[in-house]
């Protein structure tokens, strides 16, 4: 690992102070560390957050603004997650090992980066670590690799967990940067890859994620199924989150979030609207899924993906329409 400075903030404002003179932020380092080891990335300095305010769970109205610091392990053992978001509880325990959710954050989480192999191999080309150099996936070993929301640059997956139960919740990121703070509906946060993906967010330079809030819970049917490998510890070759409402026999609300299909968290409103309204049937779940893999496109090894998420997604329907008529 190439030598670096260490500084540990004690406030968000020393953060913002401290990123300014550059250098990148590290929360649990459990993406970062393995990247700076591999040198995929080589700061001069690294400014810790652990010192900072970012550590709490505070209810916001009828909603709940969850720290940057959060632990993936805390955010998923919190009471009120449990009770009112349990979607989010279940996303975050199906990621990683116990280990590693007691170290990771909710921040660092969502910016956690692509586990492309080729990503982390210097040798190889990759346009996301290496801009211009090409894409070594595309014509190689890409059983792991998005199916949506690719382009010519890269197909790398987002692979995370957390930020799929969010995106189905309808998250919101809470930034802060030397302009003030703003605000990221968690739909728009991440970004697909077009001809720059070096970039995997909207953050801008110098700024820092402090929290996400989640708003009032819907109270339906939240259901998260991860399909993977192995049973523990394994990132998802497809994954979804459902929170669903029925009233009188019919879907009423319906929102659908999707991990390891695409480029980014993949979330699409047409499918959710092909389901509302209507009376749950294998047809239409046939139907949901056509319109949801509409424009997939499989790059070989990862053909297998498009059949497997069809599957997953009718199973998923029909066990949350079920739970739902209970
Ligand atoms: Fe790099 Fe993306 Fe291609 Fe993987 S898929 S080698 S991350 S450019």
């Amino acid at each position: 690992m190439k030598a670096f400075v260490l500084d540990h903030a004690t406030s968000v404002k020393g953060a913002l102070h401290s990123l300014k003179q550059g250098g990148v932020a590290i929360a649990g380092g459990t993406n970062l560390v393995d990247l700076m080891k591999l040198q995929v990335v080589a700061p001069d300095r690294v400014i810790s957050l652990r010192r900072t305010e970012l550590g709490d769970i505070t209810a916001d109205g009828e909603g709940l603004n969850i720290g940057a610091l959060v632990t993936n392990a805390d955010c998923a053992a919190d009471m009120r997650v449990r009770g009112n978001w349990p979607l989010l509880a279940k996303a975050i325990l199906a990621g990683a090992s116990p280990q590693l959710r007691n170290r990771a954050t909710t921040g660092g989480n969502l910016c956690q980066r692509t586990r492309c192999g080729y990503f982390y191999d210097t040798t190889q080309a990759c346009n996301k670590r290496d801009p211009g150099s090409g894409c070594a996936a595309r014509n190689g070993f890409n059983r792991i690799h998005a199916v949506l929301g690719t382009s010519d640059s890269c197909i790398a997956t987002y692979p995370g967990d957390m930020a799929i139960a969010m995106l189905a919740l309808d998250a919101v990121v809470l930034v802060e940067g030397a302009a003030g703070a703003r605000e990221i509906p968690i739909a728009a946060f991440h970004r697909t890859p077009g001809d720059d993906p070096s970039r995997d967010n909207v953050l801008e330079a110098g700024e820092l994620i402090t929290g996400v809030r989640l708003p009032a819970p819907t109270g339906g049917v939240q259901i998260y199924r991860k399909v993977r490998d192995r049973a523990s510890y394994a990132f998802a070759l497809v994954s979804l989150a459902l929170d669903l409402t029925m009233e009188e026999g019919r879907i009423a609300r319906c929102a659908l979030a999707f991990g390891g299909l695409g480029t980014v968290p993949w979330r699409d409103p047409a499918v959710e609207q092909v389901l509302i309204g209507e009376t749950p049937n294998p047809a239409l779940f046939a139907k949901a899924a056509e319109v949801l893999l509409m424009d997939a496109q499989g790059f070989g090894k990862n053909d297998f993906k498009i059949p497997l998420v069809a599957r997953a997604l009718a199973a998923t329907l029909n066990e949350a329409t079920r739970t739902g008529r209970a």
